[in-house]
This record gives structure tokens, sequence and C-alpha cells, in this order.
């Protein structure tokens, strides 16, 4: 990182989605922002003081003009993302769930124990998710304390908000003997002690990088260890993240050996919080729906990883009509797209093929789940303040009071999908056409909390 945290003033035309179903579009806005990169306003050029203010920009030497053809958007919120997986975005993704951990997954996971092999990979995977205009990234980590707080580090030195999480499973039936926390002790110590190391990093002052307690999935954890991460949770004040209600293997697994969804067995263990996230919920029943709103727990929808893995399409619509806090994630690599943009496309997907139903042979009032379908702005939202929403950050949004994470986007970069036609497109239409089309070819800068970061 080379920018500073000083004062900034931003000319540009602002695209986002304050709402699941509003497009914000403003023309040439100015956007002033703190040397705390906590936004302080945002002028209309029909507002009385822009004039005045755009004058004080240029004299103080702050102005940014975006070029014609960029547009500023909200940076990328990924609220599901396995970072030691990263080698392996676009493999195995043949094999189920179950086969896919055990064959896969826990041996490369396993590898992490070599701290210089975390260092590369989580240097790749960090500034390739920044360059894919993610400003915000939910980890979860490994097993390995070392190879955590590589990661946590790594995200502070690129300038990336970020939770990072270590991993617990020590259930002896369903993890590797190579990869298992030894005891449910050891786990909840080396998870408190990396909330205490995050906390405490150098130049982490403003908490960009935060612990988060993840547990892995009910399956992979005892119950001693679940109850003691609930406690540490309360005693922390920590976010928390795990898998609920994915496959049909976990959901049944879950079943038999503690007679209640994982929806459920989280709240018994205290574990759904307001700062709880929650990857995929796709079997959650009508009840778990209402203990998830009365906890105000957060959601984040895979829906590239759910199509490969979960044996299902998670009910979005339903869960937003109900109010649920809901936001995006890439699920690397459960999900084979470090592009947040992409999920934006596979969510649209998601919602349609749920909404008609896949199955030629029945017929059309049986074959859908009507009232499913979401369009752009959903996503985009889902994406943005959505995910803000879910981690009860102010993030998300272009407006006073929230952080300045935000990308541009070139429409007209080398390399463009997206066609803009003067006369023809209006702010929405190019909003519509930058969902369904932008690549990190079309992301020209990333700012995180006030400060340019670099991307190539
Ligand atoms: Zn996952």
């Amino acid at each position: 990182m080379t920018d500073k945290s000083t004062a900034k003033v931003f000319c540009a035309t602002v695209m986002q989605t304050p709402a699941p179903n509003e497009v914000e579009v403003i023309k040439d806005a100015l956007i002033n922002v703190g040397a705390d990169g906590v936004i302080i306003s945002v002028t209309e050029p029909t507002a009385a003081p822009y004039r005045e203010r755009m004058q004080a920009a240029r004299e103080a030497g702050q102005l940014s003009v975006l070029a014609a053809g960029k547009y500023l958007l909200p940076g990328l919120i990924d609220l599901h993302i396995h970072a030691p997986q990263w080698p392996q975005l676009g493999k195995a993704l043949h094999l189920p769930l179950y086969e896919w951990l055990e064959q896969e997954t826990f041996p490369l996971e396993a590898r992490y124990a070599d701290t210089a092999f975390a260092r590369t990979v989580y240097e790749s995977l960090v500034s390739n998710l920044i360059s894919n205009g993610t400003t915000t990234a939910v980890y979860f980590g490994s097993i390995h304390s070392e190879a955590n707080k590589v990661l946590a580090e790594t995200c502070l030195r690129h300038g990336q908000r970020a939770l990072v999480g270590k991993v617990a499973m020590d259930h002896p039936e369903q993890c590797p003997d190579y990869y298992c926390d030894p005891s449910a002790e050891t786990a909840i110590e080396q998870t408190a002690e990396l909330i205490t190391h995050v906390r405490a990093l150098s130049g982490n002052d403003r908490q960009l990088v935060r612990p988060i307690i993840t547990p892995r999935f009910i399956p992979s954890c005892s119950d001693a260890l679940l109850e003691g991460l609930g406690e540490l949770a309360a005693s922390t004040d920590c976010h928390i993240q795990t898998h609920c209600s994915e496959s049909d293997w976990e959901h049944n697994h879950v079943l038999a050996r503690l007679g209640k969804t994982d929806t459920t067995a989280l709240n018994d263990f205290g574990l759904l919080t307001r700062h709880t996230v929650l990857a995929h919920s796709n079997f959650i029943t009508r009840d778990d729906f209402d203990i998830i709103a009365e906890t105000r727990t957060g959601i984040a929808h895979c829906p590239l990883s759910n199509f490969h893995f979960a044996n299902s399409i998670f009910p979005l619509r339903a869960a937003l009509d109900k109010g649920l806090r809901v936001g995006l994630g890439t699920d690397i690599s459960g999900g084979p797209s470090a592009s947040m943009f992409d999920s934006c496309r596979y969510a649209i997907t998601a919602s349609l093929a749920l909404e008609d139903g896949v199955n030629p042979s029945l017929t059309p009032e049986v074959r859908g789940l009507r009232g499913s379908r979401i369009d752009f702005r959903h996503a985009f939202w889902l994406a943005t303040a959505g995910g803000g929403e879910v981690l009860d950050m102010p993030i998300g949004k272009i407006a006073p009071g929230f952080q300045f994470d935000a990308i541009s986007v070139d429409a007209g970069a080398d390399g463009s999908n997206i066609t803009v036609w003067d006369g023809i497109d209006n702010g929405i239409d190019i909003l519509q056409k930058i969902v369904f089309g932008a690549t990190r070819t079309n992301i020209s800068d990333v700012w995180i909390a006030g400060i340019k970061v670099g991307i190539h």
C-alpha cells in the first residue's frame, strides 16, 4: 500500500442498491471522506454546498475525479471463503460433499501446518480477491494457529477488511487423525488466543481485521467444543461463523446425532447471535427461520457452491421476505469462482431455477416454487449492503457514516464484455450490465477504509 490515511474527496457517478429492490444512481456525486476512512458527506450536484465543497477540495489538493466511463460502486463483501482451499479452486467438483472433504479438502488443509506454504497461498489469495473487488472477506482458516496468524497479517498488509477464524474441529469419528484438533480444550484455547492476537495486531488499531469464532460444522465438532465456543463468543463479543443445513448428508447427520436441526442445535450451544454468519442454510425448517430471525443471525448464501454440493437451492426470496439478514459468499473452493459478481449472477440464476423448477416431466403447476425469483437489484444488494448488515458493520453503501470501501468499474476497460450505448443506456441499465457482465478486467481501482489498495 502506498496510499495514506488522509482526507479525500471523490467526484464520481455512484451506483448502488441501498435496499434490496432499490437502485440509486447519483451522477457526478461529491464524496467527502475523512482521514479515518469514514464517509462524511455525499453531495449531489443540485445541492447547495456542491460548488463550495468542490472548490475547497480542489484548493486542498484532495480532489480525485473518476474519468468518463468509470463508475463508483460499493466494495464487494464475500461472506464465506475457505482460505486454505484456494489452491484447489476449480478442482474435484465432481465429488459429493463428504468425499470431497475426505479425499481432497482435508489433505490440502492439513498442509497449512507448514507456515511457509500458508504464506505463499494466502499472499496469492488476498491479492486476487482484492483485484476482484472484494473489499471485505470472511475467512475460514485451518486448524493451525501460525497459519491463521499469517492469514490475518496478510489481510492487514494488503489493506483488506477481513474476519479470520481458526477452524475448530475435534470429532474423532468425522475428522481424519492427521487433521483434527487434539481436544475440545485445545481448540477453544487456540481460538481464544487468535482472538487476542488479531485484536492486538500492530497496525490494526481500527480493527480492519477481526477475529471470528469458527466451528467447522456440527458433524466435525464434539458437543463439548460447540458448547465451549458458545461460551467464548459470549465472553469475547466475537463474530461467529459455521455451516448450517448445507446438504442432505450433513442435515440428516445432525438430525440423527442430536435429534434436532443444525439451527436449533447451534442456538442451544449459544452460537446464534447478531454476529453469526451461517453458510448455506438450505434445509432450514419453518421453525429454523423463526429462530434465525429472533436471534438476528445472518446467512451467507453461496449459490454456485450450492449447485455443486447442497442438493438443493436456498429459499433466498422467502428468507428476504421474512426479513432475515442475508448476504453472498463465493464458498471458495466449493464454489469455483473468486468473483462476487459471479456470485450475484448465480444467485439470480439459482432463484430462477427455484421459481420455475427444472424437471420438464412435471407440469408447470408443481415444477417450481412460485415467488422465488430475484433480480440484479437484490443480487447486488446482497453482495454489498446486505453483507454489511449481516456483519453488523457500516459497509456496503456509499453514504455518510459508512466506511469508504469502494470499487471503480471501468466499463470501457481493455477486454471488457460490457458495452454501454450512448442515448440508449441510462444509469440503471449500466448497473445491470455491470452486475451481469463485469469481470476483474473492469475493476480499475479499489479503496478500503478510504485507502487505495493495490490491484493487479
Ligand atoms: Zn464452506
